[in-house]
């Protein structure tokens, strides 16, 4: 969602002839967009701030902006330590950057903009065109979250839920898919929490499919509780929609889910990917998991083992318990940390060890990939297949924004290579 936020405060500051630049040097503005959903995040922030100061110590000094969730949860705090910084902007404030830049080239001081104006926020930005122009693109389409699991800061720094009408995204969808795009990731805290007067995510699902060039549809994340019958029939359905579905459980015990406040159990969650399952059995699935959540004994752990061995998760991401500043769970005595490594470690080697066999089977098969650059090796491209595996191939044709039929012919953990295999339709999406 970062990357989307990023792109729409470029869209914004071109209004007032700010242009993106890769060269730190050149910069009259500086804008660190931030995450804080893991511990750090603050340090990392006055970190790359000393390193824009480092930088800019002979030259005329930058105004340097922070947006995104540590400006929303920091606010007066990061402008009191650091005194460089000029603003901090929160993610539902950003559609003011230009009002703020204008501000500081006055020489106005330190600005905290942590309004929570997300309706005023889609409203200027529906006025501007989205002009990004990746092959694999972004659509935020809901904003925030109402489920308050206790480890989490999303429902402090983003807010309640908010959904955008299907009307301004089928507009911002088709501007994409104008700008190149071939596929589209609609995305949200909680995505599949999306209703707009009624209008769920399936709904917006089918209504984007209809525009011709878009090939591929995806969506994250979901949340198990909002997982309703007519998204899982949308699997079945719509063609467009990949068969990858990440679904975050974030522990395989019922005891530490309801210390979590996820407000689902393990059955629950395995009934939804049965479900899945049983309309597109093609379907794979990734996930979150927490490791080491207050509470957690090594039952509770050797249950997320099972669970990740059940279902063959083929990306997991997992992270030992990481305490949050204003969460519930922030308070909550910590498991003795060397038990909470040793069992992310053993984790982690498990999920390794299940998405190593997953690539090794690939090798032989051909899957459908969507070519999204040309790799600085010549005449390589890469792109990716259905359940967003990393493919490269060798092509003496561009095949920057096509989908071609590609057999795998070796590969690694982390990406696959393969050829184009020549005497199947090309043209078409295949599943
Ligand atoms: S559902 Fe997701 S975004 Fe919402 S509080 Fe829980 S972890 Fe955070």
């Amino acid at each position: 969602m970062n990357e989307y936020d990023s792109n729409r405060i470029y869209d914004l500051t071109k209004k007032i002839d700010y242009l993106k630049t890769e060269i730190l040097d050149e910069a009259d503005c500086y804008v660190l967009n931030t995450c804080h959903i893991r511990e750090k995040a603050t340090d990392k922030v006055y970190h790359d701030i000393g390193r824009v100061k480092k930088q800019f110590r002979k030259k005329t000094k930058p105004i340097v902006l922070v947006t995104g969730c540590v400006a929303q949860a920091e606010g007066n705090i990061l402008l009191k330590k650091e005194k460089y910084i000029d603003a901090v902007i929160g993610p539902q404030s950003f559609h003011e950057i230009n009002k703020i830049i204008l501000n500081l080239e006055k020489k106005q001081k330190s600005i905290n903009f942590t309004e929570f104006d997300v309706i005023e926020k889609f409203d200027n930005l529906n006025s501007i065109k989205n002009s990004c122009n990746e092959i694999s693109s972004f659509l935020t389409i809901q904003e925030g979250c109402n489920k308050f699991c206790k480890f989490c800061v999303v429902p402090y720094t983003r807010g309640a839920e908010y959904s955008r009408s299907l009307k301004e995204l089928s507009e911002e969808a088709k501007q994409l898919v104008n700008n190149g795009a071939k596929e589209i990731t609609l995305l949200g805290q909680n995505v599949n929490a999306y209703n707009f007067e009624g209008k769920k995510l399936s709904d917006l699902i089918f209504q984007i499919s209809k525009i011709k060039d878009l090939k591929r549809i995806r969506y994250t994340t979901s949340h198990p509780k909002d997982f309703t019958q007519d998204l899982i029939d949308a699997h079945k359905d719509c063609e467009k929609l990949m068969p990858l579905v990440h679904l975050p459980v974030q522990s395989g015990s019922n005891k530490i889910l309801e210390a979590m406040n996820r407000k689902h159990t393990i059955e629950e969650y395995l009934k939804i990917i049965e479900k899945l399952n049983k309309v597109n059995p093609g379907i794979k699935f990734s996930s979150d998991f927490i490791i080491g959540y207050p509470g957690e004994t090594l039952e509770d752990f050797k249950q997320t083992e099972k669970l990740i061995k059940d279902v063959k998760y083929i990306n997991s991401y997992s992270f030992i318990f990481s305490a949050r500043p204003g969460t519930p769970a922030f308070k909550l005595e910590k498991i003795d940390q060397p038990e909470a490594m040793q069992r992310l470690i053993s984790f982690q080697s498990l999920a390794e060890e299940i998405k190593t066999k997953y690539m090794e089977n690939l090798i032989g098969k051909t899957s459908n990939v969507l070519f999204e650059n040309k790799t600085k090796d010549k005449n390589k491209y890469f792109g990716r297949d259905e359940y967003l595996n990393s493919v490269i191939v060798r092509s003496s044709e561009s095949l920057v924004g096509k989908i071609r039929k590609v057999k795998i012919t070796r590969g690694n953990h982390k990406t696959l290579y393969g050829e184009i295999f020549p005497n199947l339709n090309q043209n078409n999406y295949a599943a």
